[in-house]
């Protein structure tokens, strides 16, 4: 192990002897109380020395015996401790293509703050090269998700659609000008292909492992259709819920981009259970759906798509894609995330599993819940950890750490 202080945290110093590490209230930590040698000592924790190296340099600073063994516990129970060597044997593969690395630096940096063992960021960057994720729908919403995804470092990015891709499908991200004309879902894959950094995955024949029916880990469902987006089809969806493949929703209708729900089959709710709340609160959804799905049939007029709003849902949609891929449950489950021209104010509108879908989810889930808390609305920034995760990540610290307000 080469111990080394999280440096996506910037250090400041409260006072004499507490230190605070990060800057924004979502990861900040301080820890205390520390003295000065302690304190410059954490500059040798820099990922070049392993302990036994630690440890002289702590004997010729005077520092007492045990003391750089206790302080590297107690910086790793914080979750502030990264190892430079650690991610296992696929972490060596990386760290020896540079250019690759290179490439997803940032990313592997952002991990860091998100994960607490040493080492284990680095593991959650080499995962994704082994996942399989499927985007249904290459508009300019779905293509640039693919993208996103593939440069993210996913190492399968399927993409399906039908027909060819048309002027108004190109979108900085997603489908160069260059593929108009091309079939779509071919223009799509190979633009995604491009942006991943590296080559892609040689796939054994058991591979991938552990997944479910139609072997991906995700299903990403970004439709063109705008009625699509507003009222997902339960029928179209039955497959994924019955595989128990999760799945998320994003697209933009009309003036509002929305992502989400991120469905775990059986356990949050579904297309079904959306549209089931939607009719117990409004007795004509039915039938405008019915309208709305015959007139989308026939017309053919070029659908609203503002470029940034499709751009602000494919960021959205990727990132609590990838959240989920690196095995984390982000805000949409069970949640709409919807935003709107021109105010663009993000609203969560939950998805509560529904007794009358077939899905199952209300059985594990938490249930019916009164029609008055389905049009709650949850702003971004009341979000706030699951009080699963928050418990997890006070366990993780030991005495003398909390976290800093800031
Ligand atoms: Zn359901």
């Amino acid at each position: 192990m080469a111990p080394l202080v999280k440096p996506s945290l910037r250090r400041g110093w409260r006072d004499l002897n507490t230190v605070q590490f990060g800057m924004t209230p979502a990861h900040a930590l301080t820890l205390g109380p520390m003295d000065t040698a302690t304190g410059s000592f954490l500059d040798l924790l820099n990922g070049t020395r392993g302990m036994e190296l630690l440890r002289e340099e702590g004997r010729r600073m005077d520092l007492p015996d045990g003391h750089v063994d206790a302080l590297v516990r107690r910086l790793a129970g914080a979750g502030l401790l990264d190892d430079a060597k650690g991610g296992g044997p696929a972490g060596d593969t990386l760290r020896r293509k540079k250019e690759v690395l290179d490439r997803l630096r940032p990313d592997l940096a952002s991990l860091s703050l998100t994960t607490s063992e040493p080492g284990e960021a680095m593991s959650r960057l080499t995962a994704r090269r082994s996942l399989r994720v499927q985007v249904r729908g290459a508009g300019r919403v779905g293509s640039m998700i693919a993208s996103l995804l593939s440069a993210a470092g996913v190492g399968d990015v399927d993409v399906r659609d039908v027909g060819r891709v048309e002027p108004w499908d190109v979108a900085p991200g997603g489908l160069p000008a260059e593929t108009v004309g091309d079939r779509r879902d071919e223009a799509a894959r190979r633009t995604a292909r491009r942006c991943a950094p590296d080559r892609p995955p040689r796939r054994g024949p058991h591979s991938p492992p552990g997944e479910e029916a139609t072997g991906h880990s995700l299903v990403i469902i970004a439709p063109r259709d705008d009625v699509a987006v507003h009222a997902p089809s339960p029928s179209a969806a039955e497959p994924l819920v019955a595989s128990g493949t999760p799945h998320l929703y994003a697209g933009v209708v009309e003036g509002t981009g929305v992502v989400g729900p991120l469905v775990l089959p059986g356990e949050t709710g579904c297309a079904g259970c959306l549209n089931e709340g939607r009719t117990d609160r409004d007795p004509a959804w039915p039938r405008l759906v019915a309208q709305w799905r015959s007139g989308s049939r026939r017309a053919r007029e070029v659908r609203p798509c503002d470029l940034t709003l499709a751009t602000t849902v494919a960021g959205l949609a990727a990132a609590h894609a990838l959240t989920f891929l690196d095995g984390r449950v982000p805000s949409s489950a069970g949640a709409r995330w919807e935003v709107s021209l021109p105010g663009l104010t993000w609203h969560a509108r939950p998805v509560w599993a529904h007794p009358a879908c077939s899905c199952g989810a209300t059985e594990k889930g938490e249930g019916e819940h009164p029609s008055e808390e389905g049009e709650r609305h949850e702003t971004m920034a009341e979000q706030r950890p699951s009080k699963e995760l928050r418990r997890r990540a006070d366990a993780e610290r030991l005495a003398g750490t909390w976290r800093a307000h800031v």
